[in-house]
């Protein structure tokens, strides 16, 4: 692929909480020398804010109103750190709490007008490969590629519950699958930009793949004609 055609490359992938987006995104963009941009980060800092500020997650209004006010920074390093304010909060929007809070404040629609014109911005720096739930249908329509992953529910409650164990945390699988399950059907059924596969989208089932070959895949799509 010729460098400016890499410049101007818009890879979406979406899909529900554990299908494997972020591992795949990340590895698609290293791979192609791409931007990562993890917009469900950028959700959960508004969430780490609105919690830390002692706002309750159904004050709209007050909730709306952090959203335009608090600066979001994806810092594209090697560890992808995400700020907030100025604060390092990588780790911090990772715990239960945040998962639990997140889909909440998402289904705003002030936070996500501030949220998509954030993300948008991020797509001018060039080539990137962006993951979330409505990054297809709403944040990047005209991206060269759309792909909405899937797995079964199982499957992605066992990833998520893995990297919680990694990171030191203690929690039951049948908790997390809980969570899960209550946050997908939020993310799914909310009136302002539901997590749907855009029209023109390639389903991918991740069910038992590894990354490296998932990511071989989308690498070959991103080279069929016409993208
Ligand atoms: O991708 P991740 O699981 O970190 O996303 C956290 C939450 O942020 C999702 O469950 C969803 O509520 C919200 N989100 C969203 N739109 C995006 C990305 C994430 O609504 N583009």
């Amino acid at each position: 692929m010729k460098q400016e055609q890499k410049l101007a490359l818009q890879i979406a992938i979406d899909g529900p909480a554990g299908a494997g987006k972020s591992t795949l995104a990340k590895l698609v963009a290293k791979q192609l020398n791409l931007f990562y941009v993890d917009t469900g980060a950028m959700y959960r800092a508004i969430a780490y804010k609105v919690l830390k500020n002692g706002i309750l997650l159904e004050d709209e209004l007050s909730v709306s109103q952090i959203a335009k006010t608090t600066e979001v920074i994806l810092d594209h390093s090697e560890k992808q750190n995400v700020w907030c304010d100025g604060e390092n909060v990588t780790l911090a929007i990772r715990s239960p709490e945040i998962s639990r809070a997140v889909s909440i404040v998402a289904a705003y629609v002030g936070v996500r007008e501030r949220l998509v014109e954030l993300q948008r911005q991020e797509a001018a720096r060039g080539g990137v490969v962006m993951d979330g739930r409505d990054i297809g249908t709403q944040v990047l329509p005209e991206a060269n590629l759309k792909i909405f992953l899937t797995a079964t529910p199982q499957e992605r409650a066992r990833r998520r519950w893995l990297e919680f164990v990694k990171a030191g945390k203690n929690v039951r699988l049948e908790e997390v699958a809980q969570d899960m399950q209550k946050r997908d059907r939020q993310d799914t059924e909310r009136e302002v930009s539901p997590l749907e596969p855009a029209e023109d989208a390639v389903i991918l089932d991740t069910t038992g793949c590894s990354v490296e070959r998932m990511a071989a895949k989308i690498i070959a799509l991103t080279q069929e004609d016409g993208r």
